[in-house]
C-alpha cells in the first residue's frame, strides 16, 4: 500500500490536454518524497471549456499549486486571481499555487529558458538577440529576455497566424520593457533574417521546427553560424536539433538545446508553491538510473 498517502495528503495537479505523456507527476512525486512533502501530484485532462469549473474546484478541494499546459495556458491567465507582470505581458500562465482560496499566476517558460541559458554561462543581459517564432514558447522568450535586460531583439516569424503575435509582442515590449529594442520582420525574408543573424549575439529557435514531424530542418542555413555566436534551442525532442548540430558543426560558441529548459522551468514552478528549491541533481540522478532500468 502507499504508505506517503494519509488523510492530510495535499493535492497539486496539472490541468490541460493530452496530459497522459506528462513528466511532470514522476517529477514532483518524486521531489515531494524527496523532500518530505505530504503531497501528491496528479494529470487532469480538461479543455477550455471546463476551465472556469477546473478553477472552482482548485479552491474547493484546496488543491495546493500546479500547473496549466496546452491548450489552457491563456484562459489560465485570465482566470486566476492574481497573476505576475510577466504572465500579463505573455498573456499565459503555466503554473500556480493557492494562497488561502486565493489562486495566484506566472508563467516560467521564458524564465527557464534564461536560467538554463545562465547554467551555460550564457547571460542575455546587454545583448543583441534573433528569436524565431512567435508562439507560446517564443513570446516567453522574448518577454523574459526583455525583463532580463537583453539590448535588442529581432523577432523574425513565418508569415502565418502566429504573425500578428509577434507584432502584438514587439508593441507590448516597447511600452513596458523600453530599453530593449524590438523589431518585427518576416521569416520569409531571407535577406534580412540573414543580416540580423550575422550581427547578433545569440541566435534561439522557438519554432517548431526540429522538432517532429519537422525534425532534420532547420531555419538557418549553416553558412550564418560562426564561432562567436551563441546558439539555443527550444525544442528538445529530439534533444539535439538540426540547428544545435549544425551550431556544434560550426564550432558556435555555445550550442543548447531545449532539455535544460524543460527542466528549469521545472525546478521555477516547483519553488513557486512549495518556497523550496527543487532537488535537481537528485531528480536527475533518479532519472539516468531509471533510463538504465
Ligand atoms: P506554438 O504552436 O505556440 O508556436 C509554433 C511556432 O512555430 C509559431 O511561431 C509558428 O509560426 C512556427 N512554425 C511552425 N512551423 C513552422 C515552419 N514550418 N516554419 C517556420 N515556422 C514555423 O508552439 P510552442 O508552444 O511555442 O512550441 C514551439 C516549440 O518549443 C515546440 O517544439 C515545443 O516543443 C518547444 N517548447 C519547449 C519548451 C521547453 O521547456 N523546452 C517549452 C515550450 C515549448
Amino acid at each position: 500500500m502507499e504508505k506517503r498517502i494519509d488523510g492530510r495528503t495535499s493535492l497539486y495537479a496539472l490541468f490541460g490536454t493530452p496530459v497522459g505523456h506528462s513528466g511532470s507527476p514522476a517529477m514532483y512525486n518524486f521531489c515531494f518524497q524527496h523532500d518530505g512533502i505530504n503531497a501528491a501530484y496528479l494529470a487532469f485532462d480538461v479543455n477550455v471549456e471546463n476551465m472556469e469549473q477546473v478553477m472552482k474546484a482548485v479552491k474547493l478541494f484546496h488543491i495546493k499549486g500546479g500547473n496549466f499546459t496546452m491548450p489552457v495556458k491563456n484562459i489560465a491567465s485570465e482566470l486566476c486571481d492574481e497573476i505576475t507582470p510577466e504572465s500579463r505581458l505573455v498573456g499565459a500562465c503555466n503554473v500556480f499555487v493557492n494562497k488561502d482560496g486565493k489562486i495566484c499566476g506566472d508563467v516560467t517558460d521564458g524564465k527557464g529558458f534564461i536560467k538554463n541559458l545562465q547554467v551555460n554561462g550564457v547571460d542575455v543581459k546587454g545583448k543583441k538577440l534573433v528569436v524565431l517564432g512567435a508562439g507560446g514558447a517564443a513570446t516567453a522568450v522574448q518577454v523574459s529576455a526583455a525583463l532580463e535586460g537583453a539590448a535588442e531583439i529581432a523577432i523574425f516569424c513565418r508569415n502565418d497566424s502566429f504573425y500578428p503575435r509577434a507584432e502584438e509582442t514587439e508593441k507590448k515590449l516597447k511600452k513596458e520593457c523600453p530599453n530593449t529594442k524590438v523589431t518585427t520582420a518576416k521569416l520569409e525574408d531571407g535577406e534580412k533574417l540573414a543580416e540580423a543573424v550575422k550581427g547578433c549575439d545569440i541566435l534561439i529557435n522557438a519554432t517548431s521546427v526540429g522538432m517532429k514531424p519537422l525534425d532534420g530542418q532547420s531555419l538557418i542555413d549553416p553558412s550564418l553560424l560562426r564561432k562567436d555566436l551563441v546558439v539555443a534551442d527550444t525544442v528538445y525532442s529530439p534533444e539535439k536539433t538540426k540547428l544545435i548540430l549544425d551550431a556544434e558543426a560550426a564550432g558556435c560558441a555555445a550550442a543548447i538545446g531545449g532539455k535544460g529548459m524543460l527542466l528549469w522551468q521545472g525546478a521555477l514552478n516547483y519553488e513557486f508553491y512549495t518556497g523550496k528549491a527543487m532537488p535537481v541533481e537528485e531528480y536527475q540522478k533518479y532519472q539516468a538510473e531509471q533510463a538504465e532500468k
